[in-house]
């Protein structure tokens, strides 16, 4: 599917993993993006080989500052995601997202632009219903080291439903699931980008509790083809929709993929559990399906792994 009805598109967090992907995306579909980035956790290497396009502008802004530019559609993807980014510098974080979604919806009044909200799965924090439907409310810890990003998160979602109650913004809200793939930070610390390090360097895969929490992990193609079609749905609908893959994998199954797609001698070992960290986690993609057709993130995990380890092989002369 093209977006095909957007002219200018501004992509905040747009030098990050997801962004620089979804800019790609948006040119490739015709758009004019404006990517903003204050390079907190992306970097213009994502985003270099785009610089070329004369439709793409960069620009080094942070969206905890008001922001005055003239666009058609704003994607609100600015925020640390990994867990050691966001608790690098918690109270930032939290400003990020709440301060950030403050600004960006009165960007999107002013100029009447329909605007996305990632959210994330964290907003179920560690779920006690499984998989997750969005009726969910979730279990989050409000005071724990991740309640940063996760209530951070969720007022975000609480501004952008405010905005449509008071405004009638066309706002648009996906919780995304836990997503890998090519340009991922090598040291963001998030399992993924950790195991395949790891595993190229020959060092210890380091699983953290004994490695039965599990998570759904989707390829980044699917997941922004599931974004561009969420944004082009009607005015009526908000979402929240979650965004994610089915297939779910414990964390050992995980490293054990890793292991024998790098064909590596890396040992598996256990280290500690760190704090809240959900137990498991899958969605429920019942409402996404009705809205998004026939959307679905279809890429196994030996392929997708398969490219992610190209890319970091690539990347890093490993
Ligand atoms: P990322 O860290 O690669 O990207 C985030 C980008 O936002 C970076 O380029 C960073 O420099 C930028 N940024 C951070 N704070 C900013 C600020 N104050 N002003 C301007 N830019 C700022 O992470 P990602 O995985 O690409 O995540 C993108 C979005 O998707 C995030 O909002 C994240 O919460 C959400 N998300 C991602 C996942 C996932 O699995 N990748 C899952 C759920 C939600
Ligand atoms: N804002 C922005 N760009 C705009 C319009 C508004 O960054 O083009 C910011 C502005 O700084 C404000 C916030 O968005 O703090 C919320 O704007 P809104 O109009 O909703 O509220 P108000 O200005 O009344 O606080
Ligand atoms: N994890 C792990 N080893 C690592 C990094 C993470 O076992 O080197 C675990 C982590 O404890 C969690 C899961 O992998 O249970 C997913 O972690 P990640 O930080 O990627 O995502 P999130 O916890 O935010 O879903």
């Amino acid at each position: 599917m093209k977006s095909s009805d957007c002219t200018r598109v501004l992509v905040t967090g747009g030098a990050g993993f997801l962004g620089s992907h979804l800019c790609e995306r948006l040119l490739d579909d015709g758009c004019d993006v404006l990517c903003v980035d204050n390079f907190y956790t992306g970097t213009k290497a994502n985003v270099a080989h785009l610089l070329s396009n004369p439709r793409f502008e960069l620009m080094r802004h942070d969206v905890t500052f008001p922001l005055y530019v003239e666009v058609d559609q704003i994607y609100n993807l600015a925020c640390p995601a990994s867990p050691v980014h966001y608790q690098f510098d918690p109270v930032q974080t939290t400003k990020t997202s709440v301060h950030g979604a403050i600004n960006m919806l009165g960007l999107a009044k002013r100029v009447k632009a329909k605007i996305l909200q990632a959210s994330t799965s964290e907003v179920y924090g560690d779920p006690e219903v499984h998989p997750q439907p969005e009726s969910y409310w979730g279990h989050v810890n409000p005071i724990g080291v991740r309640s940063c990003y996760d209530e951070g998160k969720r007022c975000a979602e609480t501004l952008f439903f405010d905005y449509r109650r008071q405004h009638d913004l066309p706002i648009k809200v996906v919780r995304i699931f836990n997503t890998y793939g090519p340009r991922m930070h090598p040291n963001d610390g998030r399992v993924v980008s950790n195991f395949i390090m790891q595993a190229l360097q020959g060092q210890d895969i380091t699983i953290f509790g004994d490695g039965s929490q599990s998570r759904s992990f989707c390829y980044v193609d699917d997941l922004i083809e599931g974004i561009v079609r969420m944004m082009a749905t009607p005015h009526e609908v908000t979402g929240p929709l979650n965004l994610g893959s089915t297939f779910e994998f414990t964390i050992k199954e995980l490293a054990q993929s890793v292991v024998a797609l790098t064909g590596t001698g890396s040992k598996l070992v256990f280290a500690d559990l760190p704090p809240d960290d959900p137990t498991q986690r899958r969605p429920d993609l019942t409402l996404t399906r009705e809205a998004l057709g026939s959307w679905e993130a279809t890429t196994t995990l030996e392929d997708g792994l398969a490219k992610t380890i190209a890319y970091f092989k690539q990347t890093n002369g490993l």
